[in-house]
């Protein structure tokens, strides 16, 4: 065990937390579901409720692909529903799978927390829930409930340490939730290893503290170097967009080494969120002549209309 990071919670103070926003819907309002980063960001009306980056100008510093929406684009837009609110298409966030999530023939629920926009297989949530229930056929007695309309509310609004819910009221029992997988813990709950500064080469920072809300990468993800942020990717849109002239940015003002979600662009794009809608939001637009900054592998969210 390293020795020192003793302290890294020490870092965490009260006035940190506002009331600003809420930690229910772990940062989703504040940061690009792509990046992690904050910014000029766009927010989906829909059910998921995260935020985007549009341009390709707004994902530079974070190395984001962005949505790819041209300024000419934005400045056309109405409310932004995203592809996945549009289609009625989710990712489980458990598995990463993207299913249908509309009734009669919804694969993937929605927590029913009203600020949280995560969806999941019943099986893959009920086995989250309760991990040593006894299955047959590979189901669990919550899983069958689950898939037939029981409500349920996702772990992320328990601590996976303790099993506690949050009290914002005081700063060690305030949930931290990951941003790749549904893991959170008490401030006070969470492992040393998820630091809130980078130590030498061996500890990348895990933990960010954002205006009213801290955000992690739990232990399960692998940290870019390049990036400072967990591995991209991760996202899938239902329907490819056509993307001509392509072009590969990846090197262009990188690496931003350890810089992860970054709280002062974040403050800025929330800023931005509180002074009233902004110009930019639009249904599902897309473009002919995008140019996307992609780090993380050809078509690597853009897959699922070869099925
Ligand atoms: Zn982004
Ligand atoms: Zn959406
Ligand atoms: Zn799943
Ligand atoms: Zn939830
Ligand atoms: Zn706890
Ligand atoms: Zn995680």
């Amino acid at each position: 065990m390293m020795s020192d990071y003793d302290d890294h919670n020490d870092s965490y103070s009260e006035d940190d937390i506002t009331d600003l926003g809420t930690n229910n819907d772990n940062g989703n309002g504040v940061l690009c579901a792509l990046c992690d980063d904050g910014g000029h960001l766009i927010s989906c009306i829909g059910r998921c409720k995260r935020s985007f980056h549009p341009r390709m100008e707004d994902g530079i510093d974070s190395a984001c692909r962005t949505l790819g929406y041209t300024y000419a684009e934005l400045e056309k837009m109405g409310d932004y529903l995203c592809e996945n609110c549009k289609y009625n298409q989710h990712q489980c966030f458990k598995c990463g799978e993207l299913e249908p999530s509309a009734e009669p023939n919804a694969k993937v629920l929605k927590c029913e927390n009203p600020s949280c926009g995560y969806f999941y297989h019943p099986k893959c949530v009920a086995k989250l829930l309760e991990p040593d229930a006894p299955e047959v056929d590979g189901s669990s007695v919550l899983a069958q409930r689950i898939k037939e309309g029981l409500p349920f509310t996702c772990p992320m609004h328990r601590c996976f340490n303790c099993g506690g819910t949050e009290n914002r009221a005081q700063k060690a029992m305030q949930l931290a939730g990951c941003r790749r997988c549904p893991k959170s813990y008490h401030i006070g709950c969470l492992p040393r290893e998820i630091s809130f500064v980078t130590i030498g080469w061996n500890v990348p920072q895990r933990a960010w503290k954002l205006p009213g809300l801290v955000t992690i990468y739990c232990l399960d993800h692998k940290i870019s170097v390049a990036t400072g942020s967990a591995e991209r990717g991760h996202i899938k849109f239902p329907h490819r967009r056509i993307v001509l002239g392509r072009q590969r940015l990846a090197n262009i003002g990188l690496p931003r080494r350890f810089a992860g979600p970054g709280a002062v662009q974040a403050y800025n794009g929330l800023r931005r969120r509180l002074a009233g809608p902004s110009a930019a939001r639009a249904v599902g637009a897309s473009s002919n002549n995008q140019v996307v900054i992609d780090d993380e592998g050809p078509e690597a969210d853009l897959d699922m209309d070869e099925d």
